[in-house]
């Protein structure tokens, strides 16, 4: 099943009715039966060790999706239970995305960090009532102690401890007053059961570490396992959403969350008190994508290793990136609704997430006119210093966009490749003797070509039909190509960047034999154009402005872009690949 690729059901289009999905239908179910009193609450719970990915956007919008369609809460909450791989960096670029993504937390940002006390307490709960011990075995025992799939595991020489020992030497533990990695507190449990989480799993572990928010506090860290169950029963979560390889950790977590509440009641009568909150874990298929990797340790090793320019490099899955190569919010979660959730793992073609984009900015972006690759052209019998303001449609698919001027004069520049001094058969724009038409302008014939010594044509002599104005010739004679151009005396110089695919394998983890995820990066993923050419209205546009440049693609105003130093990134081309893929997918 692993790399089964995903072929969502066709239609699923906005305005369609459709089947709730396995994880809404349960909370439709609950909110029916009462089961959590009408509360649906979900979260995101990012380890701020790493910028997010498209995977987790999966994750923002369903969590966040389910909430707001249900009237429920939606918490974010920093599973910071790591001091070694946590920074601040990570935790403000997280903030940044779920934001933009979409996802409201209203006043709910939490930290899981700052339980540590009360997850502390628990311990010592279970100490008491003789569930966990101290054990001093090193990690290198413990795993060998551990056994495997098919060898139980054995108990640990130190698992009989007595409760007053266990307490008083993990408060010494917690004290500081032992070394790194030299004693742990583990859950007893049974080291021969079937599950291999359910080993005596360790619960805490010595670090003598700075924590980014709780400064030299703890010396003592809680393990995921410990922590993550708790962090979702203090909030109160009730649907605990996560991804399928924590399937076989769910029996762990609602074993700690049973150990605290023996001996408690609802009411708070019991020897221990009340109740703590018992969430549902749901778990769903994490997303794959073909052509880039997902996983936040190859990401971190990417940036590390300057394979890419930074976490919020354009080629990068990451939010960051994606925002910066012009993706738009709906545009991912577009995607997101098309895919789904559903139970089994599988890989998602990136043509699919591309084609959502195009549905989206095909919708949304202005068009204008660049040129990427300059060719001048001088149409002879226009006059010198004529300008025209001509009216250009700003986008065909939404009239409230209106229109703008674009100046046009004797001068302009068009793509060298809409060019040919020997035209094939099927080439059916410029070639001398030919006439084609500039976009919102006029027809022009080509005359003549002129070749520098090396033969290349540098530039082309036209003349124009001024009775065509606009682009239509009133005696009504066609013209089989429309071209884009930009006034050269007006006209912008701009940096284009052109990017693809970061890998050249639809699986980049498909390796030989001594290769890893990095010999398969695609040294052509980024093309950088530093002579293009854009229409002058291009100077008022703002960051992340996106803009499909007429007949290139869609592009997006690069953040370190000037006025005076234009930079575009180019989102994606126009010629949309998904249909074919499914086609052959299907057939
Ligand atoms: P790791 O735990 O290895 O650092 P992670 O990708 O699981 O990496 P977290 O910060 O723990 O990172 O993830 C936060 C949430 O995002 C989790 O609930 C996780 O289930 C979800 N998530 C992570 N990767 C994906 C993915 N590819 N598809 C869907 N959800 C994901
Ligand atoms: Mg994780």
């Amino acid at each position: 099943m692993e790399n089964e690729k995903d072929v969502p059901s066709s239609g699923g289009g906005e305005g369609q009715e459709r089947k709730l999905d396995f994880i809404r239908q349960m909370v439709a179910d609950d909110l029916k039966t009462g089961r959590w009193n009408g509360a649906v609450c979900t979260r995101f719970p990012p380890e701020p060790n790493g910028y997010l990915h498209i995977g987790h956007a999966k994750s923002i919008n369903l969590n966040y999706g389910i909430a707001a369609e249900f009237g429920g809460r939606f918490n974010l909450r920093f599973d910071d239970t790591n001091p070694e791989k946590e920074e601040q960096e990570y935790v403000d670029s997280i903030i940044e995305d779920v934001r933009w993504l979409g996802a409201d937390w209203q006043d709910r940002l939490f930290y899981g960090s700052d339980y540590f006390q009360q997850m502390y307490e628990w311990a010592v709960e279970l100490i008491r009532k003789g569930k966990a011990y101290v054990c001093d075995l090193t990690a290198d025992e413990t795993r060998e102690y551990r056994g495997t799939l098919t060898r139980p595991g054995k108990d640990s020489p130190y698992r009989n401890r007595s409760v007053e020992e266990n307490l008083d030497l993990f408060e010494q533990m917690r004290k500081g007053e032992f070394p790194d990695g030299s004693r742990t507190l583990r859950a007893k449990i049974d080291m021969a059961h079937p599950n291999l989480n359910m080993r005596d799993p360790i619960m805490y572990r010595i670090v003598h570490e700075r924590h980014h928010r709780q400064g030299d506090r703890w010396c003592i860290y809680p393990m995921y396992d410990w922590a993550h169950g708790f962090e979702d029963s203090i909030e109160g979560i009730t649907h605990s959403i996560c991804t399928l390889e924590f399937e076989n950790h769910r029996p762990l977590y609602d074993w700690f969350i049973d150990a605290v509440n023996e001996g408690r009641t609802d009411d708070g009568s019991g020897p221990w008190g009340r109740k703590i909150h018992h969430p549902q874990q749901i778990e769903f298929a994490r997303l794959n994508l073909t052509y880039t990797v997902m996983s936040k340790r190859k990401l971190l090793r990417l940036v590390k290793e300057n394979y890419v320019e930074g976490w919020d490099d354009p080629r990068m899955p990451t939010v960051s990136g994606m925002r910066r190569r012009g993706y738009s919010p709906e545009a991912i979660r577009n995607f997101c609704k098309r895919i789904g959730v559903n139970k089994f793992n599988s890989t998602v073609e990136m043509a699919l997430l591309e084609h959502c984009l195009r549905e989206d900015l095909n919708k949304t972006s202005a068009r204008v006119m660049a040129v990427l690759r300059p060719l001048k052209v001088v149409i002879d019998n226009y006059p010198p210093d004529q300008v025209e303001e001509l009216e250009a449609v700003n986008n065909p698919e939404d009239p409230s966009a209106g229109t703008r001027k674009v100046p046009f004069s004797r001068e302009l520049y068009i793509e060298q490749e809409d060019f040919m001094e020997e035209p094939p058969k099927k080439f059916f724009r410029l070639a001398p003797g030919r006439e084609v038409r500039l976009r919102y302008a006029y027809f022009v014939t080509c005359t003549s070509a002129v070749k520098d010594a090396e033969g290349n044509v540098v530039e082309l002599h036209c003349t124009y039909d001024p009775a065509t104005r606009g682009g239509d010739a009133p005696d009504g004679r066609k013209v089989k190509a429309t071209l884009h151009w930009v006034s050269a005396r007006h006209a912008c110089k701009a940096e284009v960047r052109l990017y693809d695919n970061l890998f050249t394998k639809e699986n980049p983890d498909d390796v030989e034999e001594g290769q890893d995820f990095t010999a398969h990066l695609n040294p052509n993923s980024l093309e950088t154009l530093r002579d293009c050419f854009v229409e002058p209205s291009l100077t008022r546009a703002k960051a992340l402005d996106r803009l499909q440049f007429e007949r290139l693609g869609y592009f997006c105003v690069d953040p370190d872009s000037t006025p005076d130093a234009l930079v575009f990134n180019r989102t994606v081309g126009l010629r949309d690949t998904w249909a074919r893929i499914q086609k052959t997918q299907t057939e």
